[in-house]
C-alpha cells in the first residue's frame, strides 16, 4: 500500500513525483545536517512550484495531495502510505499542507492572499509547507498577479502545487515558473479496479460505469454506486430521439434544467443551511430572531457565496450532461462510419444501432456540434434554459 495506489493509469506522473520527493528528501536531509542552503533547483528533480494539468475527472487533487503526502512522509520510502505524516497528509488533517479548493466561480483576492500568508510560514511539523490549489484556474488575472510574486520566491521550504485542467488555464507568467505534470485521461480499466478496490463497487458494475463516464473518475462512482444515476443517464440519452415536435424540444429542455436545478440544490442545501446557523451562532443571534442592520452585509455576503455555488453546481451537472450526449452522438457516428471503435454506452446498443440507421453521418457530426456549442454557451453565463431548448430543436429527430 502506499499513497500513489488512488493515482490510478498516471505510471509517468507517479514517476515524477517520487524521483521529486525523493531528491526532496535528500534535499531536507542536507540542509538538516549541514543547515546548507538546497542545490540549486533546475538540476534537481525537486522544484518549488508544480503546475497538475489533467482533464476532469483524471484526478489531479488526488495525485497533488499524494504527492504532498510523499513529501511529508517520514517512511522508509517517500509516499509510504503507512506513516502518520503520510495519512495525514492524504486525509487533509496536516498542518502544513495548506489546501484551496473552490465551489464556487473564482477564488477571491482574500483568500489567495490568506494563502500566500500561510506559504511564507515555516514547517509546523513537516519537512516542507506544501500549499495546494485545487483549481488555480479559477482566478482572474488580477489576483493571479499577486500569487505570482510568492510562487517567484517563495520561502526555502515552501512548494506551491497548482491544479488545472490544461496549463492554458493559467498566465503564462505562472506557467513559466512552475513545473509541468501533465496527467492522461486513466484507462477504463484501471478506474474500473480503483472503484472495486476502494468503493466495495461490484466488478461488472465498475466496468460499465467507467466505460459510460469515459474514465471520469468522480462520475463513474456515481454511476456504480447510485442506482438511480443510471436511470437519470437513460432518460437524459433518450429524450432527443422521442421528441416529435418544437414544443416537445422545449418540455425536455426544461425538465433536464429543472432536474439539473434539483440535483445541485441536493448537494448545496444542507452546507448552506449548516453555514448559515454557523455564521447567525458566531454573530450572536438566535437563528429566528432579526438580523440587526449592523450583521446585514455578512448574512449577505455569505448568501451571495452560496447563490454563486448553487450556480457553479448547476453548471457543472449540466455540462455532464452534454459529456452524456456527446458520447451517445460519437457512438452513432462510429456506428455510421462502420468503426471497430468500443462503444461508450453499451447498454443503449439497441438505440444506437437504431439512430445510426435512421440518420447519416452529417447528421450526426452536426448534432455533436450543437452540443459542443450548447456547452460553450453554459459555460459563458448564458441562460441555460435558452441554451438547453436551442440544443433540444436541433437534437429533435428530422423528419
Ligand atoms: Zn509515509
Amino acid at each position: 500500500m502506499s499513497v500513489w495506489d488512488d493515482v490510478v493509469g498516471q505510471e509517468a506522473a507517479v514517476a515524477s513525483f517520487t524521483a521529486a520527493a525523493q531528491a526532496a528528501r535528500a534535499v531536507a536531509e542536507q540542509r538538516e545536517t549541514s543547515g546548507q542552503a538546497a542545490p540549486a533547483a533546475e538540476h534537481s528533480a525537486m522544484t518549488h512550484a508544480w503546475l497538475v494539468t489533467g482533464p476532469p475527472g483524471s484526478g489531479r487533487s488526488t495525485a497533488a495531495r499524494a504527492f504532498a503526502a510523499a513529501l511529508q512522509c517520514t517512511g522508509p520510502t517517500p509516499g509510504c502510505g503507512q506513516c502518520k505524516p503520510c495519512r495525514d497528509a492524504v486525509s487533509g488533517a496536516h498542518p502544513d499542507v495548506v489546501r484551496l479548493a473552490t465551489e464556487k466561480l473564482l477564488i477571491t483576492m482574500d483568500e489567495v492572499k490568506e494563502l500566500i500568508g500561510e506559504a511564507q510560514r515555516r514547517p509546523w511539523t513537516g519537512r516542507w509547507r506544501v500549499i495546494l490549489v485545487e483549481d488555480a484556474d479559477r482566478m482572474a488575472e488580477r489576483t493571479t498577479n499577486v500569487l505570482l510574486k510568492s510562487i517567484e520566491e517563495p520561502p526555502p521550504q515552501t512548494v506551491w502545487l497548482l491544479c488545472t485542467p490544461s496549463a492554458d488555464d493559467v498566465l503564462p507568467t505562472i506557467r513559466s515558473r512552475c513545473r509541468l505534470v501533465t496527467l492522461r485521461i486513466p484507462p477504463a480499466r484501471a478506474v474500473a479496479e480503483l472503484l472495486v478496490r476502494r468503493d466495495g463497487a461490484d466488478p461488472e458494475l465498475a466496468a460499465r460505469a467507467a466505460r459510460a463516464s469515459q474514465s471520469h473518475i468522480g462520475l463513474a462512482r456515481h454511476l456504480a454506486t447510485d442506482p438511480d444515476a443510471w436511470d437519470r443517464r437513460r432518460r437524459l440519452l433518450m429524450a432527443p430521439v422521442s421528441l416529435r415536435s418544437v414544443g416537445d424540444a422545449v418540455l425536455a429542455a426544461a425538465s433536464l434544467v429543472e432536474a439539473a436545478e434539483s440535483e445541485a440544490k441536493e448537494a448545496t442545501v444542507e452546507r448552506d443551511a449548516k453555514e448559515r446557523a454557523e455564521l447567525t451562532r458566531a454573530l450572536g443571534l438566535e437563528s429566528d430572531g432579526k438580523i440587526p442592520p449592523s450583521l446585514r452585509a455578512q448574512i449577505r455576503q455569505l448568501e451571495e457565496d452560496q447563490k454563486r455555488r448553487a450556480k457553479r453546481a448547476r453548471t457543472d451537472v449540466l455540462d455532464r450532461a452534454m459529456i452524456d450526449l456527446l458520447s451517445f452522438y460519437r457512438d452513432v457516428l462510429a456506428a455510421q462510419m462502420g468503426s471497430d471503435v468500443e462503444r461508450v454506452n453499451i447498454d443503449l446498443s439497441e438505440a444506437v444501432d437504431q439512430a445510426a440507421a435512421s440518420t447519416g453521418p452529417e447528421q450526426s457530426l452536426a448534432r455533436i456540434a450543437a452540443i459542443e456549442e450548447c456547452r460553450t454557451r453554459l459555460r459563458s453565463n448564458a441562460a441555460p434554459l435558452l441554451a438547453v431548448e436551442a440544443l433540444m430543436i436541433q437534437l429533435r429527430p428530422q423528419a
